[in-house]
């Protein structure tokens, strides 16, 4: 990457994109299908941000229904039956529960989510129905049956997140562009009559700058997106307000069966999920307003209470805090909001900005609408830059992996395509094959493919966004740090002191994840 991008030289780029989440590799994917010259820079690993801690869902959202916020609600049907199509390898179709305790739930949840299916048309992933006491305690059996009358049952989208992230900067790649991770923006490149003529980017690896020019700039730094327009104007007006979720993970004895639990409106007024993921729980959200944007924001004590007791109050099992697997934030990259408004009534839709220098800056949205910020982004990039126009593709794009049919017990399905890679490393090294962990089912190749063929740098790279063990068991990842140190070590051709610094490195931030 670092080559392409040495070889192109002062040449302007078609698009550059700053930020390598959910919204900066979707637009890259867009540009470069659309046959764009696309580069990519983010400067810390893909989805190192908000995109690796979301709740997981491919989803329309129920909530936003509730709201009458009926045209994101269409959008993001039509994007999760999209996505389903396109990466299959990393949506599954999740089946949700609404519990019912008061007389009047059964029938409004149920003609809510007659309502969310006809929005879902064809892209529909299964009717939504009332089912009676008894079935809804099959289903869940560890929920709380003390005043319950039965439940509604309805589809949404399931996901692994950071993996998406991964798979579309290989897309992106398949498709002509350049995607680099560790390449921090620091400046922008102006014209005399202040119009953005590219960035200034250094390599938090090697230290080196490179100034990379290009016909139009996106701003895709989510939380950050104010720091790169406050270096385009020093006195630009807040445009993010960060509003943080909290998730923790659990053990699947507190989920038994197959059904997520969704409950619309707790006590105070708020969504809650219990999900299955990776043969563990997921458990969130909360919705917390905070004043600084962060690459690792950490869990408040009342979000940590509020969950713990919520989750409690629901399930036969209450969940206390040596139970938690795992427990991560991340900060909602929320457009500012008219005056008195809450956070949870601020839409998620996303918003194009477009800057007096012709800098485009993309914010809100969600994971599941990603497809369709890149197309409109991209659309807004070919008026500002001038670009030849073209017509969009990625409604019928594969991503990088996708396959239809697999076995989803198994734990390298999630690699689609490339598993057949990662079967002929073991195949050439048998010692590959063998179990980082015995908590978690991740092996060896998977760090060795990690650093070869996913741009993996770090330990954190692997444990966190490539493997999902630090999210999946905090503690456990901790103890595989050192066998992956040393894999990596070998593959990246680095040092003993590196392998050391990065075990040190790697327990201090797992650390965070672990709840005392
Ligand atoms: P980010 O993922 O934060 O990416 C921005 C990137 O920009 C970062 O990686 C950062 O390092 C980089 N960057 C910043 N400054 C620079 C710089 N100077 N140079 C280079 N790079 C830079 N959506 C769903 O559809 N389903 C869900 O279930 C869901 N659940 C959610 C739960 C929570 C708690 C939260 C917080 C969000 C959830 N979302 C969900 C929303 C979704 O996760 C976000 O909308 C999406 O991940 C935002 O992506 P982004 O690319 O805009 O931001």
């Amino acid at each position: 990457m670092i080559e392409a991008l040495k070889k192109h030289g002062n040449d302007p780029w078609d698009v550059l994109i700053i930020g390598g989440g959910a919204t900066g590799l979707g637009a890259a994917v867009e540009a470069a299908s659309r046959g764009y010259s696309t580069i990519l820079v983010e400067q810390h690993d893909f989805a190192k941000g908000t995109s690796s801690r979301s709740t997981k869902l491919v989803h329309g959202g129920v909530r936003y229904l509730q709201q009458g916020d009926i045209g994101l609600v269409l959008e993001a049907l039509h994007e999760r039956g999209l996505l389903k199509k396109n990466a299959p390898h990393l949506v599954r179709n999740q089946a949700f529960i609404i519990p019912n305790y008061e007389w009047w739930n059964g029938p409004f949840y149920t003609i809510g989510m007659k309502v969310y299916d006809a929005m879902a048309g064809k892209l529909g992933l299964g009717p939504s129905l009332h089912i009676s006491k008894e079935e809804t305690m099959k289903a869940i059996p560890n929920l709380k049956e003390e005043g319950l009358r039965g439940g509604v049952i309805y589809h949404d989208g399931q996901f692994d997140d950071a993996r998406l992230a991964v798979n579309l900067a290989q897309t992106a790649v398949n498709n002509g562009g350049v995607v680099m991770n560790y390449m921090k923006v620091t400046g922008l490149l102006k014209s005399p009559d202040q119009l953005v003529l590219g960035v200034e980017v250094i390599d938090m690896e090697t230290d080196e700058s490179y100034k990379i020019y290009a016909k139009s700039v996106i701003n895709a730094t989510g939380v950050f997106a104010d720091s790169i327009l406050r270096m385009d104007d020093p006195e630009a007006p807040r445009s993010i307000l960060p509003s943080q979720g909290v998730h923790i993970i659990l053990e699947r004895e507190f989920l038994q069966g197959d059904s997520a639990i969704m409950i619309p409106k707790t006590a105070d007024g708020r969504v809650l999920f219990a999900v299955p993921w990776h043969k563990k729980v997921v458990v969130g959200t909360t919705d917390t307003l905070v004043k600084k944007e962060s690459l690792e924001p950490r869990a408040l004590e009342e979000e940590i209470k509020f969950i713990l007791q919520t989750a409690g109050a629901y399930l036969t099992k209450k969940p206390t805090r040596k139970d938690v697997k795992s427990i991560f934030a991340g900060l909602r990259p929320l457009a500012v909001p008219g005056k008195g408004k809450e956070t949870k009534e601020i839409s998620r839709g996303h918003k194009i900005i477009v800057s007096l220098s012709g800098m485009i800056t993309v914010i809100g949205g969600k994971w599941t609408t990603y497809r369709k910020m890149g197309e409109d982004t991209i659309d807004k990039a070919i008026m500002i830059g001038n670009l030849p126009e073209t017509v969009s593709v990625s409604k019928d794009l594969s991503i990088h992996g996708a396959v239809n049919h697999f076995d989803p017990d198994d734990p390298l399905y999630i690699y689609g395509t490339d598993k057949r890679f990662l079967l002929q490393l073991i195949e050439q090294r048998p010692e590959l094959g063998k179990q980082l962990h015995r908590a978690l089912p991740f092996i060896r190749a998977e760090v060795v493919w990690a650093a070869t063929a996913e741009m993996a740098r770090t330990v954190e790279d692997v444990l966190a966004r490539r493997a999902r063990a630090l999210f999946l068991d905090a503690r456990a990842s901790i103890e595989m740090a050192p066998e992956v140190a040393a894999l990596l070590s070998f593959e990246l051709k680095k040092t003993n002191d590196w392998q050391l610094n990065q075990v040190e490195e790697y327990t201090k931030l797992a650390k965070g994840y672990i709840l005392e």
